[in-house]
Parts: structure tokens; sequence; C-alpha cells
């Protein structure tokens, strides 16, 4: 669509309590902090006009200043975190300008996630309405209770949900005003507008774009970074 604008959100206020509380948004991967370093793949992307953040009030000095030191290359606006992620990109959300036609959701902790899986989540919305990255899962899947394993669930046709997602900002406000009314919580973004009925089309992600939550996936990303950063070049 011509002059369709395009705005990333990016949620990064949660307390990181699965990394002992330490907020791992601000971790240095590289020299820069991981939060920085999503923000940066969103930032350089041709087809992003803006970046929201959603941060603590607390932190909002603070990432300000490492914004305005970073220069990138689009507007970034910074919005309050809520108690939940889905209360944290509501709260986005409501920063919106009124020229954005379409909205990605990408976690804050998820850096090493490429333009091109960027630009096939905005084809899938551009003919779908709705698209999120996803991976089909190759493990065996078992329910357990910690102790003993219990039944095996066929895998076929399961998906590891990964970010980013993607629709329609109308279709984003409606479903996130619905889910308010409905007092539904979920923990992604697309199973929102899913529940409205809408479509949402399936974007093939990667092995690499992990979600950075626990100390064992922060040094997986430490020892991945540099192998990534070469990749680039
Ligand atoms: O908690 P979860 O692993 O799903 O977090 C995914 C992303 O959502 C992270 O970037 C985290 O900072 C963000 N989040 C948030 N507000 C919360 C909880 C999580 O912005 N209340």
């Amino acid at each position: 669509m011509a002059g369709e604008r395009i705005a990333a959100i990016m949620p990064a206020a949660g307390s990181g309590a699965r990394l002992g509380g330490e907020r791992k948004q601000f971790r240095l991967l590289g020299d820069e902090p991981l939060l920085l370093r999503t923000a940066r793949v969103f930032a350089a992307h041709p087809q992003i006009d803006l970046l929201v953040l959603t941060l603590p009030e607390a932190d909002h000095a603070e990432i300000a200043a490492l914004l305005e030191a970073a220069a990138l290359d689009v507007p970034v606006l910074l919005a309050p975190g809520g108690a939940t992620r889905q209360a944290s990109v509501r709260s986005a959300l409501r920063r919106l300008p009124p020229d954005v036609d379409m909205v990605l959701v990408h976690d804050a902790v998820r850096p090493f996630i490429r333009a091109e899986q960027i630009s096939r989540v905005i084809e899938g919305v551009r003919t779908t309405g709705a698209a999120a990255l996803a991976v089909e899962l190759t493990d065996t899947l078992r329910r357990g209770d910690r102790a003993r394993f219990g039944e095996t669930i066929p895998r076929d046709g399961l998906y590891r949900m990964q970010t980013p997602q993607g629709a329609r900002r109308a279709w984003y406000e409606e479903a996130h005003a619905a889910a308010e009314r409905d007092g539904v919580d979920a923990t992604d973004d697309v199973a929102l507008v899913q529940r409205l009925g809408y479509p949402v089309a399936i974007v093939a992600g990667g092995p690499l774009n992990m979600k950075v939550t626990t100390p064992a996936d922060w040094e997986l990303a430490v020892a991945l970074w540099p192998f990534w950063t070469s990749m680039e070049t």
C-alpha cells in the first residue's frame, strides 16, 4: 500500500525473574544493551517508520539517554510498562500516532532477528491481515508431572511461536479492547487476533531467533553474538 506506515512495538518491561531478577534488557551483548541490539535491527529496516518501546517509567530516563547516543534511523517513543506482557503491548498501542496502519510486535529479548524475517512478516500482514513467525516442532512432545512422563502429544501440525507478530493496526486495537473486556490474557499477540476469528498467516521462523529468558539462554546468546555479527558482514 502506498504511504503505508508501519510501527514496531517492543515490549521490554519484564522483571527478568527467570534471570535472577536482573533486567536482562540492559545486559551488554557485545558492547551494547540487549534492548538496543534488537531496536537497531528494526530501526534499520527500510519499511519500519517508528518504534515504540515499553519499559517501566523508572527506566525511561536511562533508555532515553541510550537512544539519544545510539541515533537510530527512526523516531522512538516510550510507553510505560504493564503488569503483564499483554498490558505492556496495550500501553504501546495507545502511544501510536494516528497515521500508523500496520503494527509489528517483537520481544525486546529476541536480538537475533533478521531484516529478511521482518520483511516476510510484513508481507504476510499485507496479504492476510495478520502474520507471525513460528517454527515447526521437531522434538517429541510429552506431558509430565516433573517426576514421571505421561502421554505423548502428536507433534504434527504444532508450532513454537516467535516474534515479530504483526497485524493491521485496527485488528490489534480491536483484539486488545476485546481481550480487556473479556478478561483474556495471552502470552502472544496473534492469539488475541485469532480469538476474534481473523486469519493469521504462518511465516517460517528460525532456531536463532531465540528468546533470552533463562541464565542458560543468556550464555547461549553471548556465545552466539560474535558468530551472528560475522554473518552480517
Ligand atoms: O515474559 P516473556 O518472556 O513473555 O517476555 C517477553 C517480552 O515481553 C520481554 O521483552 C519482556 O521484557 C516483555 N514484558 C513486558 N511487560 C511485562 C512482561 C514482559 O514488556 N509485564
